[in-house]
């Protein structure tokens, strides 16, 4: 089985650089680890006794207080023969080998066996002297990947698959099973006959243990629960994202997670406890091989597709697609080779994995990096899985005593991302709410608009009509020039607001910005001279303390449009006999130009929108005065577009300043 390389629960792992490289690619692809998500018993620091020559001694073994022991070390073992206990001599010729560990290296009259072939093992058990309770034989189904039959004391005990001399003599079969041992004896005479011509490793691959029979079943029924449990949750969440995902369809998000955890899911069923394998026929047993395999190389895919759709930009689409591709091939493989070719290209796979997990982890350190959306939570989940693992690790190396928490840290993993995905859902809902609250103000601001619109173009227009009609009816030539006036005056008003709406719908398009030697001084007399007339209306003084200042590069149609929307404001708002000052100067190649008045200022709610389109400050103050809102966004737009900004400070009651600050170069 594939997660053999990781199984806390049946093997120790050596400490070797190949282990902790298995072990490291088994953590990156998260669905391998399931098999060892169950909990191992606490470690009650006897060292266990190991096989020697094909005995393991046990007399001094207490199994009610140390527990189960692991039959591992050396065992006899018998090359290209198929024995039963009754033909076994004790001289027999035979070699030693370790277990657990492939077959595969061992050499035998000077040649390595490889992995397909048959073979006895032999382990000699020695009890102690008062017998124990009931014990039992735990054979995972990660033991012998192929086809093996046991015997104990002459007698055949179990029997899986089926064990030939030659492929076409043998059956394929896996199994979970713990066995009841004869009560009777002291001594247990393990014979063990093997054949592989299906499995890229063959032999005892994993270790049997033997323990109390009672305590065997309730860590086999604890894993069993925990298994399931594991089932339940990754099946529910599959199906809820998948739900999710047919909702609302433009993100895919949510379909690639939900597809992975239905993956776990099944996956589950088949390391583990092993339960598919359990309820098989041993002549179908290939097709669930199959599966097994595809569940692991088709989960990869799905997971990447999963990250690329959260961190789009940091997740390269060319990498995506390799990945993709490099998993269909090896998919491709597992379909259509026979299992003795397809079982090799395993750990070929791991490296991959190996490798897109540390591809996968940089994209999340650099989505964190560019503060994206649900990236430190992945972070999180990330190093909370890893923690549990390391911790396992250490554990099971009796480094640590504190357990073993990898399904805890994995299930955290998949509930943060279940989190992730229903927070980035929520947070599409709440900026649609936003959006829509947004749209009824807009409408709002527009029906404003027009209402503040009509009226302010009816008055020029009112006004031209009549002083035309006086004109007409009136023949006394010194109203005449008086009509004129107002004529002129009151066209020269609609002509600006005019002008005002037209540059407000190509603002965002294509307005000329070409920009020449603009001197400030001048735009800033320019428009005191234009106001002259209104400032004078309410007694108004206007003082211009613009100093000696460099010519900037600028639009001067523009800008003056800019600074003459402020300094009108400053008199239009301002109090009978006010004051306006301005001030020009340049500051470290900044042209800096300040507008303060004596009016009657803003209250500071108001101070943030009133650059906003369209918006006016609606009060009693205010209310005499005409305006349709689009001065002072109109003359944000144009400073930004020559690289200035623009600020305001005011104090309700006793008058404002505006501040613009200019590139000189
Ligand atoms: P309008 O003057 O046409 O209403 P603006 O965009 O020029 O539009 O100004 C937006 C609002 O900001 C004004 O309605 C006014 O209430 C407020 N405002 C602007 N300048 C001043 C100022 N100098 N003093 C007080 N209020 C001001």
């Amino acid at each position: 089985m594939i997660a053999k390389h990781i199984s806390v629960k049946y093997k120790i792992p050596e400490l070797s650089v190949s282990s902790v490289v298995k072990t490291i690619s088994a953590f990156l692809i998260l669905a391998l680890s399931i098999s060892s998500c169950a909990k191992q018993p606490a470690f009650s620091g006897k060292i266990s006794p190991r096989a020697v020559d094909g005995v393991i001694d046990l007399t001094l073994w207490d199994f009610e207080k140390d527990g189960p022991v692991q039959l591992n070390g050396g065992w006899m073992f018998y090359w290209k023969q198929l024995l039963k206990s009754a033909d076994l001599k004790e001289n027999q010729g035979h070699e030693i080998i370790t277990t657990p560990g492939e077959w595969d290296d061992l050499v035998v009259n000077g040649q390595r066996i490889g992995a397909g072939g048959f073979a006895t093992y032999r382990l000699k058990v020695l009890l102690p002297e008062a017998l124990p309770n009931q014990l039992g034989l735990r054979i995972p189904s990660l033991a012998v990947q192929s086809a093996y039959e046991l015997e104990i004391n002459g007698k055949i005990i179990n029997q899986i698959g089926k064990v030939g001399r030659d492929v076409t003599d043998s059956l394929l079969a896996k199994n979970h099973c713990i066995i009841p041992l004869p009560l009777n004896s002291n001594l247990f005479d393990i014979v063990l006959r093997v054949s592989n011509y299906h499995y890229s490793e063959g032999g005892l691959i994993n270790p049997v243990t033997v323990g109390p029979l009672v305590r065997l079943q309730q860590e086999e029924l604890d894993q069993a629960n925990i298994s399931w449990l594991l089932i339940g949750i990754l099946g529910i969440i599959g199906f809820y994202h998948l739900g999710l995902f047919f909702i609302r369809r433009k993100d895919t998000s949510p379909l690639w997670f939900g597809i992975f955890s239905l993956i776990l899911a099944l996956r589950s069923t088949l390391v583990g406890a092993a339960y598919i394998y359990n309820i098989t026929p041993a002549d179908i047993q290939w097709l669930i091989l199959k599966i097994d395999y595809l569940s692991f190389y088709l989960a990869i895919p799905f997971f990447v597709l999963y990250i690329n759709r959260l961190f789009p930009v940091e997740f390269r689409t060319i990498i995506l697609r390799l990945i993709i591709v490099i998993s269909i091939l090896f998919s491709l493989f597992v379909v259509i080779a026979p299992p003795i070719l397809y079982t090799r290209s395993l750990l070929g796979f791991e490296i991959f994995t190996f490798i897109s997990g540390l591809y996968t982890i940089f994209v999340i350190i650099f989505a964190v990096i560019r503060k994206r959306e649900g990236s430190v939570l992945f972070l999180t989940a990330l190093v909370l899985f890893f923690a549990t693992f390391v911790n396992d690790v250490l554990t099971t190396h009796h480094v640590l005593n504190t357990g073993v928490y990898l399904f805890e840290g994995f299930i955290a993993f998949i509930f943060l991302q279940s989190y992730l995905l229903s927070r980035k859902f929520s947070n599409a809902f709440t900026t649609v709410e936003k959006q829509s609250l947004e749209l009824t103000r807009l409408a709002n601001v527009k029906d404003e608009f027009l209402a503040n619109l009509s009226h302010e173009l009816r008055t020029p227009l009112t006004a031209i009509y009549a002083y035309g009609e006086m004109f007409e009816h009136n023949d006394d030539p010194a109203d005449m020039k008086e009509y004129g006036r107002e004529i002129y005056s009151n066209s020269e008003k609609l002509i600006s607001y005019i002008d005002d709406l037209m540059l407000l719908t190509r603002m965002e398009s294509d307005i000329d910005m070409s920009s020449s030697e603009t001197d400030i001084k001048e735009i800033i007399a320019e428009n005191i001279d234009k106001l002259s007339k209104l400032a004078n209306e309410k007694n108004i003084s206007i003082l211009n303390l613009a100093g000696s200042v460099p010519e900037i590069q600028a639009n001067k149609k523009y800008l003056s449009k800019a600074i003459h929307a402020i300094i009108k404001n400053a008199v239009v708002y301002n109090k009978e006999n006010g004051t306006v000052v301005i001030a020009a100067q340049n500051d470290n190649n900044m042209m800096k130009i300040n507008v303060t008045d004596t009016g009657i200022g803003i209250a500071a709610g108001h101070l943030p929108l009133i650059f906003d389109r369209f918006y006016r400050v609606d009060s009693s103050d205010t209310y005499e005065v005409s305006g349709v809102g689009v001065g002072l966004f109109l003359a944000q737009k144009i400073i930004e577009m020559h690289g200035g900004t623009i600020g305001v400070k005011s104090e309700l009651g006793r008058g404002s300043e505006f501040m613009v600050e200019l590139p000189v170069k």
